[in-house]
């Protein structure tokens, strides 16, 4: 069986790219954006109610991870990036279908005419991802007292993160201009976001991420995590 569904919306987000997204929502609660929604969706009553939910599950498309195959075991980054698993049994954005399903705090819904927004935070989605359905979250159902991942028991190492003097100095220039970002910084680079196979390795090397208006440019050594400068 095939089945074809649309948008209802588009995704703005703060992260501008793939890279250095955390691997989950609510990792950098400090992650904004907004969804948008799309005609014939955007009627102001089909979110009537949804005001009434604190969180919202979103399925969207992983649009910048579509292929023609697809492979039964993937190498999920929690195990280091080596160990092959089943497709099935991760959260991997290479799958049979690109699907992908998050949980993020609503904001606020703004109405103006028939532009229809939903403010959220805490997302792990890139810039432009389509949205197929929006539901709310609820606790007596979604929250599993019970449930355990023997895989993924806890949540990810976080490092330390410091900033280096010009990187501070770039830093209160963007603020004046933009307001409160350092959070966002702090939480996105304490994940470590390199490759996983980088993971507990000291290097030279500087990566660059870009969040919001800003290229983020950082590197780790000794599981310590530096802000080298904030480009814009
Ligand atoms: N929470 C969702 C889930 O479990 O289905 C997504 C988990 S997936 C491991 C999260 C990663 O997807 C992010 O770190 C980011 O790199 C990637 N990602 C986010 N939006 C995407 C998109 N539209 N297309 C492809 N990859 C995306």
């Amino acid at each position: 069986m095939k089945f074809e569904f649309q948008a209802i919306g588009f995704i703005q987000s703060c992260y501008k790219e793939k890279f250095g997204i955390p691997r989950q929502p609510g990792l950098a609660p400090a992650a904004k954006g907004q969804l948008k929604l799309v005609a014939p969706f955007n009627h102001p009553d089909a979110v009537r109610g949804l005001e009434k939910s604190t969180h919202i599950w979103l399925q969207f498309v992983f649009h910048q991870c579509q292929r023609d195959h697809w492979k039964p075991t993937v190498r999920p980054p929690r195990l280091g990036g080596n160990e092959r698993i089943g497709v099935f049994a991760t959260r991997a954005t290479f799958r049979p279908n690109p699907i992908g399903l998050s949980v993020v705090k609503l904001e606020k819904i703004e109405i103006d005419g028939q532009d229809v927004t939903l403010h959220l935070s805490g997302l792990d989605l890139v810039e432009g991802t389509p949205i197929l359905d929006i539901k709310p979250y609820i606790p007596y159902v979604d929250q599993v007292s019970e449930a355990e991942n023997t895989l993924a028991s806890e949540s990810p190492e976080i490092l330390p993160v410091i900033w280096s003097e010009t990187a501070q100095q770039q830093l209160i220039n963007y603020e004046g201009q933009f307001g409160s970002f350092k959070t966002l910084v702090d939480q996105v680079l304490q994940q470590d976001p390199r490759p996983a196979y980088r993971k507990n390795q000291s290097e030279e090397k500087v990566y660059g991420i870009q969040l919001n208006e800003a290229n983020v440019r950082f590197s780790v050594s000794d599981q310590v995590v530096t802000v080298q400068a904030i480009e814009f």
